[in-house]
């Protein structure tokens, strides 16, 4: 994909899916806002890691469900750069338990992480892309926001509402030539899936039809086609990367 000339921020890329996301648009030529907020170090490697392969980066601390954080990574992008054309709203926790024993500071802690930062970051980038006339915001959804998953309401129900969010922006701003999308991964193979027990593990590869867990790279590469000219008429849409899961 051509992304030369683009700037992206990429919420929670210190890791992971995120990580994968940022080094993959930095091979298209995208400028890369790397957002971290435990991972300074990690953030720096990836920084360095795409550097070193002829890309340009910035490490960007910030608490993504703090408005006062997300202005000020937007205002650093700013100062480098002069704008953001592309944001992918990646940053995500999970607090797993059912709803019977969930509390209210693991509700609020995962909708606030995985989806207030959203409508903050969105809110945050809009008027520049409004202006240009150009963007790409990219929501990190999930299989489960989708069907629901016993154990996870809050996380379900925050990947849920990224969906009602993505759709209401295309909506909003398709207009202004931005799209925006969301993503609903299934099993990615990341800290988060390594630490299932084996058992577990093997019971889950039996409902992927495609038969393996999917890669950081595997997501990360549909996030550089919908941030391309090629996808420049898909907007509103939640694109499955799950082997066939949800199928
Ligand atoms: P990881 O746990 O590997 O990475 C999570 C990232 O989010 C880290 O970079 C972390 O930063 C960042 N983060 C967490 N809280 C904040 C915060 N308050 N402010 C800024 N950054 C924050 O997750 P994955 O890579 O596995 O997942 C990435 C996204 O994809 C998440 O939204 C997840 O829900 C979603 N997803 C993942 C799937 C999977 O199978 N792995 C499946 C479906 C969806 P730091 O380390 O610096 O604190």
């Amino acid at each position: 994909m051509d992304l030369k000339n683009h700037v992206a921020l990429i919420t929670g890329a210190s890791r992971g899916i995120g990580k994968a996301v940022a080094v993959r648009l930095a091979r298209d030529g995208a400028k890369i806002g790397v957002n971290y907020h435990t991972g300074k170090a990690e953030a720096e490697s990836v920084v360095k890691e795409i550097e070193e392969s002829g890309g340009d980066a910035i490490s960007l601390y910030g608490d993504v469900t703090l408005d006062v954080d997300v202005r000020d990574i937007v205002q650093k992008i700013r100062d480098r750069w002069d704008n953001i054309d592309i944001l992918v709203n990646n940053a995500g926790i999970r607090r797993d338990k059912i709803l019977l024993r969930l509390s209210e500071n693991d509700w609020n802690a995962v909708l606030d992480t995985n989806l207030k930062s959203a409508y903050l970051c969105s809110k945050a980038v809009l008027p520049s892309m409004v202006r240009q006339r150009w963007g790409r915001i990219i929501n990190m959804s999930s299989v489960v926001g989708l069907s629901g998953n016993a154990g996870q309401a809050n996380y379900a129900a925050s990947k849920a509402g990224l969906i009602g969010l993505t759709k209401t922006i295309a909506r909003e701003v398709a207009s202004r030539n931005i799209t925006a999308n969301a993503l609903a991964p299934g099993y990615i193979v990341t800290e988060m899936v390594e630490s299932l027990p084996d058992d577990l593990r093997d019971q889950v590869l039996g409902r992927i039809p495609l038969g393996r867990f999917g890669t950081a790279a595997d997501v990360a590469g549909m996030v550089a086609f919908l941030c391309s000219e090629e996808a420049s008429y898909v907007t509103g849409q939640v694109i499955g990367i799950d082997g066939g899961m949800a199928a």
